[in-house]
């Protein structure tokens, strides 16, 4: 585990799919560099008095677009060679789905239960005090959202500190995944897990690649196991669940569970709030450990906790016919050949998980907008659709009831647009990879990024190289 290098594995993706494009090794060398790479430590007063050094970064992988853009972590796993590997991940995320950042990434190297709330807020207050010092934080230079062990609770609270020392009128959009309240967005939380629903369901639609794994087309009916049940991991186990697909193992930080007949994903949650896990939950088998259930007979693997979860160690004993990447960076390039011989379809994080950073950009824009999604024009398309239904009436002998009005008749708010982006989103980024995976005869992994290497290629040639 510990000479495990995450941005070396990152690279090494990159470098088989540079092949593939037709840049010169000096500007492909630009693409990978980490622009800009800040390392901070800083004092924590812990509630009972006694003084902690915390320790963060942020990188700034790629300023060919401004604001950069990637979550803030906390975790005892965050390091720089981490954080550099998700920043360059972020980069290419942002190419391959068309959202005009660069990629960027933060961490806090804490474990969020060993703080008390009170606790959390100082480093997070601190931490983007840090952050604004360095020019590393704005709505026009680098915005955080969040990601493992962040949520809207923590954004709010960078967006009031950045507020203590900006007086700029875009300061809202210094920050996304913040509550709706303090200028967030309609289906920012469920963004992630929602986009890697989509995602899925683009690929499993594929009459073609679905045959040559041995699957029916559609969600519905199939079977799938997911790792860590947090933000990610909810919505997309909740999605597929809504679809239609039964999910048959999870896997958590207290260990694994497995039932062929299905888990209840709502009872699941409610038991886990109860006890703190997921082990004794009524008609599971327990398994000896949380990565064991990563090994189970399902048609759709969601890996989505951490890096390095698919290594060379497991690979082999992974029967799932589809790896959907919800987290960054889950399989190691080793695994993934090992994946990739048996036959199996493995969608990449930098294309599966790129629905946060979708309505991240939709928040960015309602920001920097300062109006809300739909405000300007829900009301007179619900009008202009119920003069047509009223025409219809008077053209034929149908009457609509009122509850019909409301459904047929209704404008597309906050909520519907988001979603609408999103889907749009996922299905064309699908359909573009899709394409150059056949084109060029390569994994879908490389295909994602010979589609981000071509845009981010094109951009450096097009700007030239600043004296
Ligand atoms: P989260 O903190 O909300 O949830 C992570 C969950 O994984 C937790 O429930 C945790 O208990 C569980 N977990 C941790 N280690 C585990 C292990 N070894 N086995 C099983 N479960 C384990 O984090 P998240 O925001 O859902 O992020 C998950 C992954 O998705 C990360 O790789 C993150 O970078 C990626 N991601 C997140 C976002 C986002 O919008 N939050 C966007 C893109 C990618």
């Amino acid at each position: 585990m510990s000479n495990y290098k995450f941005y070396e594995q990152v690279n090494k993706a990159f470098d088989r799919a540079a092949k593939y494009t037709r840049f010169e090794k000096g500007l492909l060398d630009q693409i990978k560099a980490c622009n800009a790479v800040l390392r901070i430590a800083f004092p924590l007063e812990r509630d009972d008095g006694r003084i902690e050094v915390i320790h963060g970064w942020r990188v700034q992988h790629s300023h060919h677009k401004l604001p950069t853009k990637g979550g803030i972590r906390y975790s005892l796993s965050v390091n720089e060679d981490e954080t550099m590997a998700l920043a360059s991940l972020m980069t290419y995320k942002c190419a391959v789905v068309d959202v005009p950042f660069g990629g960027a990434k933060g961490g806090v190297k804490i474990n969020k239960s060993d703080y008390s709330d009170a606790e959390l807020e100082r480093i997070t207050r601190r931490y983007t005090f840090e952050l604004y010092k360095k020019n590393f934080i704005g709505p026009a230079m680098d915005v955080p959202a969040t990601d493992y062990g962040t949520s809207a609770r923590e954004m709010g609270w960078i967006l009031d500190t950045y507020r203590q020392f900006s007086s700029e009128l875009d300061a809202d959009g210094c920050v996304t995944g913040k509550p709706i309240s303090q200028g967030g967005i309609r289906g920012r939380t469920e963004a992630t897990g929602r986009g890697v629903f989509l995602g899925l369901e683009e690929a499993v639609s594929k009459k073609e690649s679905m045959k040559s794994l041995g699957l029916e087309t559609g969600i519905e009916g199939k079977t799938f196991v997911v790792q860590g049940l947090g933000n990610v991991g909810y919505h997309a186990a909740n999605n597929l669940v809504n679809a239609g697909a039964l999910m048959v193992g999870v896997a958590e930080m207290d260990g694994s569970i497995y039932s062929k007949k299905g888990i209840d994903l709502d009872k699941l949650m409610e038991y886990r709030k109860e006890t703190g896990g997921i082990i004794g939950f009524p008609d599971t088998i327990t398994l000896k450990s949380n990565t064991d259930v990563l090994e189970a007979q399902c048609d759709i693997l969601v890996p989505a906790a951490l890096e390095n979860q698919i290594t060379e160690k497991n690979a082999n004993k992974i029967k799932a016919k589809i790896i959907a990447e919800a987290a960054n960076g889950p399989t190691t390039t080793e695994a993934h050949d090992i994946i990739k011989k048996r036959g199996a379809l493995i969608i990449p994080d930098s294309y599966l998980n790129a629905g946060g950073v979708t309505v991240s950009y939709f928040e960015w824009l309602k920001n920097i907008q300062h109006v809300r999604f739909g405000r300007m024009g829900k009301r007179f398309e619900e009008d202009s659709f119920k003069k047509i239904l009223r025409v219809i009436e008077t053209v034929s002998d149908r009457k609509f009831t009122e509850k019909e009005f409301s459904v047929l008749a209704k404008g597309a708010g906050e909520a519907e647009l988001v979603d609408s982006g999103l889907k749009d989103t996922m299905i064309n980024s699908y359909n573009e990879i899709n394409e150059l995976r056949y084109k060029n005869n390569v994994d879908l992994r490389t295909a994602t990024l010979i589609n981000a290497i071509n845009k981010l290629g094109d951009i450096y040639e097009q700007m030239g190289i600043f004296p």
